[in-house]
C-alpha cells in the first residue's frame, strides 16, 4: 500500500556503506505503515569519513533515529552522547534514538539473536558450548549474547588473533566462558554452531566457512546470521548431516523490531513482527500447474 509523504511526515533510517543490498527499507516500512506512523524508513550511504557529518545531520535535521550497519557500528560509540550498557559492553551501536536532540546508542543485535534463536527451537543455552565463527561487529553481540545466558563460547576466526581477543573480552564480563580456537580446527563437541562470518553472503553464495572435522557428528543446532540466501552451503551441510538449522531473517526481523520499539517507546509486544517478517520473507515457490488426471 503506497503511503502519502506530508509535511508532518518524519524519518528514520539505515545508515551503510555501501547500503543499497539492505532489507530494512521494506521491513520497516511495512512496519510503520501496520503501526499507522507517519513516519518514513530510508537508507543512506555512508561513508565512515562522512559519519560525524552524518550524526550532527540527526540533530539538525530532528530524524527520529537511525538503524547503522557494516561497516559503521563500532565507529558510532565516540560520536555519540549516551550508551546503553549493552553498545558500551560490545563497542557496537546499531540503533541511535534521538531524544530531543541527545543522541543515545544501543544494540539490539544480541537480543534479537537470542529471541530468534529460540524461537527457531534452539534448546535453553544454559550450559551448553557453542563454536561461533567470526570475530567482527556481529559476532561481538551473539558472542555476549550467549555468554550472558550462560553458554561457553568458542571463537574461531580467519584472522587469529581477533578470536583470542573476543574471547578475553568475554571472560573480562563472564569469567571462564569463552575461549579461541584455531580456525578450521577440532573445537571439541558443541551443541551450538553460529556463523556470523560474511561467508556463504550473496553473491559469493558458493563460499562456506571452514569446518572442524567431525562439527555435525553430534548434531548440533546450526544458526546462520546470513538470510540471502534462505539456505547457505554451511546450512545445507549441516541439515544434510541431520542438524536443526536457521537462518539469520529471524534476527533481521527481531533486532528491527527492538529498534522499533525503542524509536516509538512502544513495547515489543505491540511490534507489528508479522508483517516485518512478511516482508522480507522470499515469496512462496510458484507450484508449477499440473493438469488435472483426466
Ligand atoms: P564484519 O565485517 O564486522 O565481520 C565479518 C566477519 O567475517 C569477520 O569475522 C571476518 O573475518 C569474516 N570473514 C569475511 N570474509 C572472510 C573470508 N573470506 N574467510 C573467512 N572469514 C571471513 O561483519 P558483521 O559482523 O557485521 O556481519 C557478519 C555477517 O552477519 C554478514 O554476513 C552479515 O550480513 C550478517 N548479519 C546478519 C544480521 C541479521 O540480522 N541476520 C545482523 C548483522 C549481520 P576477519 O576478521 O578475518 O576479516
Amino acid at each position: 500500500m503506497m503511503r502519502t509523504v506530508t509535511g508532518h511526515t518524519r524519518v528514520v533510517g539505515v545508515w551503510g556503506h555501501p547500503v543499497g543490498h539492505s532489507r530494512s527499507p521494506v521491513m520497516h516500512n511495512a512496519a510503520l505503515a501496520a503501526l499507522g506512523l507517519d513516519w518514513v524508513y530510508t537508507a543512506f550511504d555512508v561513508p565512515p569519513a562522512r559519519l560525524p557529518d552524518a550524526v550532527a545531520g540527526v540533530r539538525g535535521l530532528g530524524l527520529v533515529g537511525v538503524n547503522v550497519t557494516v561497516p559503521l557500528k563500532e565507529l558510532l560509540p565516540p560520536l555519540l552522547d549516551t550508551l546503553s550498557d549493552e553498545a558500551r559492553r560490545i563497542g557496537s551501536v546499531n540503533t541511535i534514538v534521538n531524544q530531543d536532540g541527545l543522541l543515545h546508542g544501543d544494540s539490539t543485535d544480541g537480543a534479537g539473536f537470542l529471541r530468534a534463536l529460540a524461537e527457531a527451537g534452539c534448546p535453553p543455552l544454559f550450559g551448553q558450548r557453542a563454536l561461533l565463527l567470526g570475530a567482527g561487529g556481529s559476532a561481538r553481540a551473539v558472542a555476549f549474547a550467549l555468554a550472558g545466558q550462560g553458554c561457553e563460547v568458542v571463537v574461531a576466526n580467519r584472522t587469529g588473533e581477533k578470536a583470542p581477543a573476543l574471547a578475553d573480552a568475554i571472560c573480562d564480563c563472564y569469567k571462564g566462558r569463552a575461549s579461541a580456537a584455531v580456525w578450521g580446527e577440532d573445537a571439541g563437541p558443541v551443541d551450538l554452531v553460529v556463523n556470523a562470518t560474511s561467508l556463504g553472503l550473496s553473491p559469493h553464495a558458493d563460499a562456506m566457512p571452514a569446518l572442524p572435522p567431525h562439527l555435525f557428528d553430534a548434531r548440533p543446532f546450526v544458526y546462520d546470521l546470513i538470510y540471502n540466501p534462505g539456505e547457505t552451503r554451511l546450512l545445507q551441510t549441516a541439515r544434510e548431516a541431520g542438524c536443526p538449522v536457521s537462518n539469520g531473517l529471524g534476527m533481521l526481523v527481531w533486532q528491527g523490531a527492538l529498534s522499533l520499539s525503542l524509536w516509538t517507546g512502544l513495547p515489543l509486544s505491540q511490534m507489528p513482527v508479522a508483517a516485518m517478517l512478511g516482508a522480507v520473507s522470499p515469496a512462496p515457490t510458484k507450484r508449477p500447474v499440473l493438469d488435472e488426471p483426466e
